[in-house]
């Protein structure tokens, strides 16, 4: 029999273990850290912008220069050179003076603000400025954008597009990441194959799904194949899985039936911490740790092994990479009633329409198809009766 515990209790379970663990880090160049997780806090050690710079294509000029100018009575300064980019501003203007500039050139000292070029006009070597400017304006200040000290990357944050935009400002060419998880993936099972069905087999779909499951999340996978059900297979199976990775999840056989010896395995390796969650799908699952690595055994459902994957699994690879915790992406209103009254966590997948409720997709067996067809998924309180039509529920990415 499984002594069933919450799921909550199951993720309070995983995340101590992952706490046992200090995830290594190395060193990435910045080309090569998409996605990758940040394994310390990072800040600014210079200035973004470097110098005060213009934002427009016009004059760099004193602004108390044109103060009391209008349409019939423009200001009038003397050009006196202009900014070239990328190089600094060498001259130095004196009241009543302006240099050109263009968007992004170096204010020269002297002028504390730039005027655009339409509010201008040249009239041979005197620029006439028709609408009074005020200090700073059009001008990015040494350090708007980004001052030297400003935390720019925090430990457990993913490098998207925006960050290594803000690295690159800062010239940072690599990053201090935590090295992927590497996690060993293992199917069980006497009727599963991966070449031409004979009668009554069925494909390992666990390997692939798993290991495409462990690469989103930014492991790297290392598959073991389909493992048949025979103890001494899986044994050495799980003993090789555990000498390479540091994370390993084993699929199907992870009930209590006579052909079931994940537990026995497991517990012969090391300590099971528990066998059997009150969640559907994903009620035969078991944890265990072999010295400090962990063992998922993961059930053989394809979908269950999916929703143990993201939820606990994924739980385990966020404490360990101190990644923020799981968050809904949407909130949205039932379309349907729900029943659910079986004292498990329950976990449907769903869709909706941008304009109506959400809608559960039925799985009486469906698995891929479900998958294929959902936007997300719903969670559903143990301890409730369903859901009634109407009610808001949170929508998690699957
Ligand atoms: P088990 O957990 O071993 O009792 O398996 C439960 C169900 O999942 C059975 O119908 C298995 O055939 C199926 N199953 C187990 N492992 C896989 C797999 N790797 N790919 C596809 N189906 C699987
Ligand atoms: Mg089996």
């Amino acid at each position: 029999m499984l002594r069933v515990i919450t799921k909550e209790e199951a993720a309070r379970c995983v995340r101590e273990a992952a706490r046992l663990r200090i995830p290594e880090t190395e060193t990435v160049p910045l080309s090569r850290s998409l996605g990758r997780v940040a394994a310390k806090d990072l800040t600014a050690g210079e200035n973004v912008p470097a110098f005060d710079r213009s934002t427009v294509d016009g004059y760099a000029l004193c602004a108390a220069d044109t103060f009391g100018a209008g349409a019939s009575m423009p200001a009038e300064l003397e050009i006196v050179g202009e900014i070239a980019m990328g190089e600094e501003a060498a001259l130095t203007l004196r009241r009543g003076q302006c240099a050109r500039i263009a968007t992004g050139g170096m204010l020269p000292q002297g002028a504390d603000c730039a005027v655009m070029i339409e509010h201008t006009q040249d009239a041979g070597g005197l620029c006439l400025v028709f609408s009074p400017a005020s200090p700073g304006e059009n001008v990015t200040k040494r350090g708007d954008d980004l001052a030297a000290g400003d935390l720019v990357l925090r430990r457990g944050e993913r490098l998207d597009a925006a960050r290594t935009g803000a690295l690159a400002a800062l010239g940072i060419e690599a990053v201090r990441v935590f090295k992927k998880p590497r996690v060993a993936i293992i199917s069980t099972g006497d009727e599963l194959t991966k070449g031409s069905l004979q009668a009554g087999q069925v494909r390992d779909i666990n390997s692939d799904l798993l290991r495409a499951a462990a690469e989103q999340f930014g492991c790297e996978a290392i598959c073991f194949g389909a493992v048949k059900d025979r103890r001494e297979l899986i044994s050495q199976a799980l003993e090789r899985a555990l000498a390479t990775a540091d994370l390993v999840l084993i699929s199907g056989g992870s009930s209590a039936g006579a052909k079931d010896m994940t537990l026995d395995l497991l517990a012969a390796l090391g300590t099971v911490h528990f066998h059997g969650i009150a969640m559907k799908p994903g009620k035969p699952t078991i944890f265990a740790t072999v010295g400090n690595k962990a063992v998922f055994g993961l059930p053989g459902h394809p979908l269950a092994a999916y929703f143990v994957f993201r939820l606990l699994v994924c739980d385990y690879l966020r404490e360990l990479l101190s990644l923020p915790p799981d968050r809904p992406f949407t909130k949205k209103k039932l379309a349907v009633n729900i029943p659910s009254n079986h004292g498990r966590e329950e976990y449907l997948c769903v869709t909706f329409e941008e304009a109506d409720g959400v809608l559960p997709l039925h799985t009486k067996s469906g698995v891929i198809s479900v998958l294929l067809g959902a936007k997300g998924f719903i969670r559903i309180d143990r301890n409730t009766e369903g859901l009634a039509a109407g009610t808001t529920v949170e929508v998690f990415a699957l």
